[in-house]
C-alpha cells in the first residue's frame, strides 16, 4: 500500500472531516498533505497540487512562506500566549496599531477572536448591546441579503441564506430580514454592474424605511458573496447603503473575512465604495492563512456606548479563550508587512489581467453562463443551458468532475456548486495562471461533455462548499 493511502486510512478510521458526505470518501480520496511549498501543496506520494483556492481563501503570501515562518519562530521564543483579560503583549498592540492605520477613517478599536464565524458573533451582538445601552431596546433584529454567508455558528447562519448550510437548523435560527441581494449575474442583458446594483438599492431602501425602529444592524459580505458561488455586485450599492443606514440610524456590519486583503483589488472592498462601516470584521487571510483569528474593528461611538463604572453593567463581556494569540499575531505582523514592503495591491493587478485573459475565451464555452471577476476573484459558472442561465440540478455534481480532473492534473479546484473558481495565492505566477485555465476549461469541458443520471445520484447531498 502507498503512502498516501496508509495514511487515508487510518485518517478515515477517526476524522470526521468538515462540510463533508463521509460516504463520498468511499469513492473520493482524502489526500493527505506532506507539506507545502509556495502555492504548491505536495502529497505523501510526491504528487503535487496548485492550491488555486488558497486553501479555503486563507493563503495569500504562499505555504511555508520564508519571511512569515522566522516572525512566528522568533515570536515562538519570547511568548507563545498570555491571556487577552487583564494582560497584553507586544503583538496584539503593533498589530492594532497596524489595523487602524490601513482601515478606513474612524474604526479605532480592535476586538479579537478566534475565527471568522466568532467575529460575526462579535459584531451582532455588540451592535445589539450598543443600541440597549443608548436606550434603544427595539433594535433587536437584523438585516441581511439573500444567498449570504457568515458563518456556521447559529447567530452567524442566522444572518446567512446558503439554504444548503441552514435548512437544517431554521427552528434554531434567529428572525432576520431578507433583502434580495444586488447580485449581478441575474441582471437583464444589456444592463451594466453599476445600474442593476443601483436598482437592487430599492428593495434595502425600503425595508430600512418600514423596519429601521427594530433593526440594529444591516450585514452584508461586501462585493463578492464568496459562499453563495462567488456572485458578484458594485460598490455603488455599499455606497448607497452607508448612506441610508446613517439616515435611518442602523449599524453596517462589513463582513470582509472573504475579501479583507486584496482580494478584491484594493486592500479592503469598503474603499471601493469610498466609506467606512461601523464594524470591519476580518479573519482568514489575516495571519496570511497560518493561525486562526479574527479582529473585529469598530468606532469610537461604539465603543463610547459601553465605557462606564462597571457597576452600571454596560461593559462587552465576551471571550474567546485564545483571545489575540501572540504567535497569531506575530504572522498577521508579517503579511501586513510584505504587503507594504512588496507593494502587493499594484502587483496583483497583472495578475489580475492574466486571470481574464486565460479564463477569456470561456465565454464562448456552450455551457458557461458568465466568466466573471472582482480583483483577485475569478468565478466561471457553469449551467445546463445558457441562453437562459438554466443551472444543472445539484444532483448531479458536475463541479465535482471538474474537481477531480483538476486533482488528476496536479490543481486544488474546489467549484462551489457549478461555478468553478480561481482565488489563488499572491505568489502565482502568470504561467500558473495559464496552466490552471487550461485545467479549468479541460476539466469544464469533461463535466458538461455527458448527460447525468440524477437517479444513480439522488441519495447524496447537496453541498457548496463540498465539491459538487
Ligand atoms: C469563511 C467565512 C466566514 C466564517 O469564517 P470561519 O473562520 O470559517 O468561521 C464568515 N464570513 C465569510 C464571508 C466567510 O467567507
Amino acid at each position: 500500500m502507498n503512502l498516501n493511502d496508509q495514511w487515508m486510512q487510518r485518517d478515515l478510521a477517526v476524522l470526521w472531516h468538515p462540510c463533508t458526505q463521509m460516504k463520498d470518501h468511499e469513492r473520493l480520496p482524502v489526500i493527505p498533505i506532506k507539506r507545502g511549498d509556495g502555492v504548491w501543496l505536495e502529497d505523501f506520494n510526491g504528487k503535487r497540487y496548485l492550491d488555486a483556492v488558497s486553501s479555503w481563501w486563507v493563503n495569500v503570501f504562499g505555504h511555508g512562506n520564508p519571511r512569515i515562518n522566522q516572525r512566528i519562530k522568533d515570536q515562538l521564543d519570547n511568548l507563545e500566549h498570555v491571556m487577552l483579560a487583564g494582560f497584553s503583549h507586544q503583538p496584539v498592540i503593533e498589530l492594532s496599531e497596524r489595523l487602524v492605520q490601513i482601515t478606513p477613517a474612524g474604526l479605532n478599536r480592535v476586538f479579537y477572536a478566534d475565527n471568522g464565524s466568532s467575529g460575526i458573533e462579535v459584531a451582532l451582538k455588540m451592535s445589539f448591546h450598543y443600541w440597549l445601552n443608548s436606550g434603544k431596546t427595539a433594535k433587536q433584529r437584523f438585516v441581511t441579503l439573500t444567498n449570504s454567508y457568515h458563518g456556521e455558528t447559529i447567530a452567524a447562519m442566522s444572518v446567512g441564506d446558503v439554504s444548503l448550510f441552514t435548512e437544517t437548523y431554521k427552528s434554531l435560527l434567529l428572525d432576520t430580514i431578507k433583502v434580495p441581494s444586488p447580485d449581478c449575474y441575474l441582471r437583464p442583458e444589456g444592463v451594466s454592474w453599476e445600474a442593476h446594483s443601483r436598482t437592487m438599492f430599492a428593495a434595502m431602501e425600503q425595508t430600512l424605511a418600514e423596519h429601521h425602529h427594530e433593526v440594529a444592524a444591516v450585514i452584508v459580505e461586501p462585493l463578492i458573496q464568496g459562499a453563495g458561488g462567488m456572485r458578484m455586485y458594485h460598490p455603488i450599492y455599499l455606497t448607497l447603503l452607508r448612506e441610508a443606514c446613517d439616515r435611518y440610524g442602523v449599524h453596517l456590519i462589513h463582513d470582509e473575512i472573504a475579501v479583507g486583503f486584496g482580494r478584491t483589488g484594493s486592500m479592503f472592498a469598503c474603499e471601493q465604495a469610498g466609506i467606512t462601516p461601523d464594524f470591519l470584521v476580518l479573519s482568514k487571510a489575516l495571519t496570511g492563512g497560518y493561525l486562526p483569528m479574527a479582529a473585529v474593528l469598530t468606532t469610537d461611538d461604539i465603543y463610547q456606548a459601553f465605557y462606564a463604572d462597571y457597576a452600571t453593567l454596560r461593559a462587552f463581556l465576551h471571550s474567546h479563550t485564545y483571545t489575540g494569540n501572540p504567535l497569531a499575531c506575530a504572522a498577521a505582523l508579517a503579511t501586513l508587512d510584505i504587503f507594504r514592503d512588496d507593494n502587493i495591491i499594484e502587483a496583483n493587478k497583472a495578475l489580475a489581467n492574466r486571470m481574464a485573459s486565460a479564463t477569456a475565451h470561456l465565454v464562448d464555452h456552450p455551457n458557461v453562463a458568465e466568466v466573471r471577476q472582482t480583483g483577485m476573484a475569478l468565478a466561471i459558472e457553469m449551467v445546463q443551458d445558457k441562453a437562459s442561465k438554466t443551472p444543472y440540478a445539484w444532483q448531479e455534481r458536475r463541479g465535482l468532475k471538474v474537481y477531480q480532473h483538476a486533482l488528476e492534473r496536479g490543481a486544488l479546484l474546489r467549484p462551489l456548486g457549478n461555478v468553478v473558481y480561481f482565488l489563488p495565492p499572491y505568489v502565482i505566477t502568470p504561467e500558473q495562471i495559464d496552466f490552471l485555465a487550461e485545467v479549468a476549461s479541460e476539466g469544464i469541458d469533461l463535466a458538461c461533455r455527458d448527460s447525468i443520471s440524477v437517479s444513480v445520484l439522488s441519495n447524496l447531498h447537496p453541498n457548496h462548499r463540498d465539491p459538487g
